[in-house]
């Protein structure tokens, strides 16, 4: 979502230089990601939108066009690349869709979503911690996603406010999945979500239209965990 007259634009040219830097790094990012996953077209094309090394902290933005987590503060990370384009691809995502995203981390994959739903659609992102939540919508605000809203609550309990949706996206690992994500997604929809603890699976969940759910194992993942209510406890003073 940035503008070709924008790039560039009061900057001396050593800045111009590491930005056409970064966009020849993102460009071989994704082109390799391309060689070895199966990419479709929409996300393929919403990750070269989406400039990463907005959405991590400045020390981290030379890291940001590497296929690997890295460190966005609060013991928390920004999924690697190839997990982000995975997770997007196992949605099924299409334009007008409205979403729901546990986890919001530095936003960027909501961003990643965002691009792909359009402005027809909506992307709900729950983070429970602040600075976290605030971190994201800079970033967002930066970047001009204006179909991205960030929500400070605890995800394990889903969004009702705005359910149901047509897909629900857990950017952490829960110990199970969690009843009210169940209830809020829509008969039809697909949720995608890591399961466990020391060993996580990634799942792909679908409520078919007579609202029965149907679980797919998609490989073994590693997450932070999701803390709350429905997810797990340890770290949380109660
Ligand atoms: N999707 C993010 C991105 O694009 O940067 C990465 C998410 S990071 C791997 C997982 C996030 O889940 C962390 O920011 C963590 O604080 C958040 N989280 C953990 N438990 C949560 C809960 N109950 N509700 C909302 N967010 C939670």
């Amino acid at each position: 979502m940035i503008s070709e007259e924008g790039r560039g634009k009061g900057k001396n040219k050593r800045e111009i230089e590491e930005e056409e830097n970064l966009e020849t790094m993102h460009r071989r990012l994704i082109d390799n990601l391309g060689a070895y996953l199966l990419l479709g077209d929409k996300v393929r094309e919403a990750m070269l939108r989406v400039p990463r090394h907005k959405f991590v902290p400045e020390y981290e933005q030379r890291a940001a066009y590497m296929d690997r987590p890295l460190d966005i503060g609060h013991g928390q990370t920004i999924s690697a690349p190839h997990m982000v384009a995975i997770m997007c691809e196992l949605l099924e995502l299409l334009e007008g869709h409205k979403v729901l995203e546990i986890g919001t981390g530095s936003g960027y994959n909501a961003a990643v979503m965002g691009e792909i739903v359009g402005q027809n659609g909506h992307i709900y992102t729950v983070e429970r911690i602040e600075a976290l939540a605030n971190f994201a919508k800079e970033n967002l605000n930066k970047t001009g996603y204006k179909n991205v809203t960030v929500v400070l609550e605890d995800g394990s309990m889903g969004y009702s406010e705005c359910a149901p949706y047509d897909r629900i996206i857990v950017t952490c690992a829960a110990p199970y999945i969690p009843e009210p994500l169940l209830e809020q997604l829509k008969s039809g929809g697909i949720m995608v979500i890591p399961v466990g603890d020391y060993f996580q699976e990634l799942y792909k969940v679908k409520k078919d239209i007579k609202g029965r759910i149907h679980k797919k194992r998609k490989g073994e993942v590693i997450f932070v965990p999701l803390l709350g209510k429905h997810g797990f406890r340890k770290g949380l003073e109660c």
